[in-house]
């Protein structure tokens, strides 16, 4: 690991200055660092700055969510968001998308902007001796090589998937990122990531210098989030749902779609909205039957079919989730 020194920012626009301040060779925004310092300690980023931001406030409350809209603090903790009252009863898919993530401990740190900033789990990127296509060499070990977690969405040429839970909840209740230091003051989630294809060393349009200082939302009392994993702590989705319906009795009116750690970036499945309008939620075949729509056109590599067959699964228990019935499986 690099020397660095520690800037303690008074205000977010006090952190974007020095983030963007050109006698730095890079100067990063720290938050929780729970990625940020593994990074370090991997040998993937050597800044000779950072900027800590962990104990600012754009608001006076970490989590607003009374009113038309939603707002959480960049800093917010997940921990803040699995176990706000007002967040459960607003929009349960955002505290269900972080209530198992990780691990207490990690909860505790971990932020909601940096975990929507985290870096792809990818082992090959994550591992200093391969020089991948994401940092800057000739090719994606994955597809010829151990690709269990990859992507089974997007057509290349880098298949990591998105590391984040919150983010495709986030998306299914039309979420925006606001920030400082740049020309725009805020950023739809839907264009917040890219696909490889538009820029392979990166996965975020967050303009460089850009400090996110809030995210609003919509309230969606019927949304729902699903993620298997391979161990229920310490670990992150094989596979993820989020979801948001509008119901009439039991009826799906209108669904909102959005699947995690499947594609290079939280992957909206409108087919899968589409299939969902029109279903009566009590109608397991019928939902069954629209969940597994979430399956078409993935595009699984030689390890990693078995995602397409969990994908409708996580699907259907978010959507379930999501209007307020009783799951009959726990994984
Ligand atoms: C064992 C383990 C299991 C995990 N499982 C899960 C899981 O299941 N689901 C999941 O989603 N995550 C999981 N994580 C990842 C973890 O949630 C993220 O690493 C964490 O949320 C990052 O948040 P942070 O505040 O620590 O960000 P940092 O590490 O401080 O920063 C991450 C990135 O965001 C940037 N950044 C942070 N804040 C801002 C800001 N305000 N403006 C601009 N840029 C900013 C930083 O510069 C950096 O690039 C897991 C981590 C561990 C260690």
């Amino acid at each position: 690991m690099n020397r660095f020194a520690i800037a303690q920012a008074k205000s977010f626009e006090d952190a974007s200055k020095v983030v963007g301040d050109k006698k730095y060779s890079l100067a990063m925004i720290k938050a929780g660092g729970i990625d940020l310092i593994d990074l370090l300690k991997e040998g993937l980023i050597a800044p000779d700055v950072l900027v800590d931001v962990r104990r600012l406030r754009s608001g006076k409350e970490p989590i607003v969510a009374s009113g038309e809209e939603i707002r959480i603090e960049a800093t917010t903790t997940l921990a803040e968001i699995a176990s706000s009252p007002a967040l459960k009863s607003a929009c349960p898919a955002l505290a269900q998308s972080v209530e198992s993530a990780a691990s207490p401990a990690v909860r505790n740190a971990a932020t909601a902007a940096g975990n929507l900033l985290q870096r792809p789990r990818c082992w090959y990127f994550r591992n200093e001796q391969f020089n991948c296509l994401k940092k800057g060499g000739p090719t994606c070990f994955a597809v010829e090589g151990e690709n269990r977690y990859h992507a089974i969405f997007g057509d290349g040429p880098c298949h990591i998937v998105h590391p984040s839970n919150l983010a495709p909840a986030l998306f299914v209740c039309d979420a925006t990122v606001h920030i400082v230091g740049a020309e725009q003051p805020s950023l739809p989630i839907r264009y917040l990531y890219h696909t490889p294809d538009k820029g392979v060393r990166s996965e975020s349009n967050l303009p460089a210098g850009a400090v996110i200082t809030h995210i609003t939302c919509k309230p969606a009392k019927a949304s729902g989030f699903y993620a298997i994993k391979e161990k229920q702590s310490f670990d992150w989705p094989v596979v993820a749902a989020a979801v948001a319906l509008e119901l009439d009795g039991n009826t799906i009116t209108k669904a909102t779609v959005c699947a995690g750690a499947v594609a290079p970036i939280p992957w909206e499945m409108r087919n899968v909205s589409n299939a969902l309008r029109g279903v009566d939620v009590t109608n397991d075949e019928a939902l069954s039957k629209a969940c597994k729509s979430a399956a078409a056109g993935a595009k699984p590599m030689s390890d990693n079919a078995y995602k397409v067959k969990l994908l409708p699964v996580a699907v259907k228990r978010a959507v379930l989730l999501a209007a307020g019935r009783k799951l009959e499986v726990e994984s």
